[in-house]
């Protein structure tokens, strides 16, 4: 039986461990000793990411959750109004991915309780997932006997579940200009604030169409108002669920990019890097039948979703290994408004424990 009032503790004892991504020695630490004290073989690397196993009957399945959290928030304070826990609205909650986290002990310890049979499981808690998913790109995969398995990092309603997830590009820009006088003798120069202000001014962003996005995320340029600045770093991203219309896109972001340096005298250095590999599953994938099978038999509506987002399920899926993200219930993740319903907790760790024992 999954125990509520245990769930909940350990969910509020895990947001109270600072771990914005890079910083996670202390929460990687702690959940070593909780995985252990839960009678798993742990395993850590020199990043800090986890595995631990546990023996069953059948093929292994992988249960996972990223421990890092989003920005830089610290000093979280967890509080619980009406049934739903917030942080104190200054933080985020850190339920992305932390709910996750909590809801993958709860069921382990549940299902020793109940001595109830399962598969062989590998639970993997990542570092780093959001900054492009580093800590499982660094994980040494081949060290992974699961092919199959669960990751909980998404919200929506309890028995969503991703069957698809973009292909992203990391974009680093560097626009060239010519330094001047501002004063004596602005015509000397080229102004490479103004060349990346019409390359951005003139490219598609945000919302391209249904499975593709870009953005342009940060900018940074000039030394002086007096001084026509000569260097513009920029950086930006496009996602797709569609690799065609990926490389169309990134090709117009460059496109506007030149066009904006050759009509001012400028020079641009675009480079791109794909951070991760779109998947598709289908509700005929074995890991998405089972928990289309085992939401209708707790009575929640399945629901399948393409996701506009990465998760460490793309990386995995590079390996094949198979996972479905399904959805732990966090709301408005990465805000001072984020927050979860103790309910909505209770049940998606219910409907993980009835995926987990009928795997
Ligand atoms: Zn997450």
């Amino acid at each position: 039986m999954i125990n509520q009032s245990r769930l909940i503790q350990t969910f509020l004892d895990l947001v109270a461990i600072d771990s914005p991504s890079g910083h996670e020695a202390a929460i990687s630490q702690d959940l070593a000793r909780r995985l252990a004290a839960l009678g798993g073989a742990v395993e850590s690397d020199e990043h800090g990411n986890l595995i631990a196993r546990w023996p069953g009957q059948g093929g292994w399945l992988m249960l996972s959750a990223h421990m890092d959290t989003a920005g830089a928030d610290t000093g979280i304070k967890p509080q619980i109004r009406d049934g739903v826990i917030y942080s104190d609205g200054t933080t985020i909650l850190g339920g992305d991915d932390k709910s996750g986290v909590a809801a993958i002990l709860e069921v382990i310890q549940s299902l020793q309780e109940d001595g109830a049979p399962h598969p062989p499981l590998e639970v993997v808690i990542s570092v780093s997932e959001e900054v492009g998913l580093a800590g499982a790109k660094l994980l040494d995969k081949s060290k992974l006997l699961a092919c199959r398995g669960y990751v909980l990092d998404s919200g929506g309603p309890i028995g969503t579940v991703v069957i698809s997830a973009p292909s992203q590009d990391s974009l680093r820009i560097t626009v060239f200009g010519k330094k001047a006088h501002a004063g004596s003798e602005p015509e000397k120069g080229v102004n490479a604030i103004r060349v990346a202000a019409e390359a951005i001014a003139a490219m598609p962003l945000g919302r391209i169409d249904a499975e593709t996005t870009a953005n342009i995320g940060v900018i940074e340029g000039g030394t002086a108002t007096n001084i026509v600045p000569d260097e513009v770093h920029i950086r930006g991203e496009a996602r797709s669920r569609d690799n065609d219309k990926l490389a169309a896109q990134v090709v117009a972001m460059a496109a506007a990019f030149q066009d904006a340096a050759e009509r001012n005298g400028g020079r641009v250095e675009f480079k791109i890097t794909r951070s991760y590999n779109t998947y598709r599953l289908t509700e005929d994938t074995p890991v998405v039948a089972h928990a289309i099978a085992a939401a209708r038999r707790l009575g929640f509506a399945p629901v399948l979703k393409a996701s506009g987002g990465g998760a460490d399920a793309n990386i995995y899926a590079e390996h094949d290994i198979t996972c479905a993200v399904i959805s732990t219930g966090m709301v408005e993740v990465h805000t001072p408004h984020e927050h979860i319903a103790i309910a909505d907790m209770v049940d998606a760790t219910r409907l993980l424990a009835e995926i987990v024992m009928t795997s």
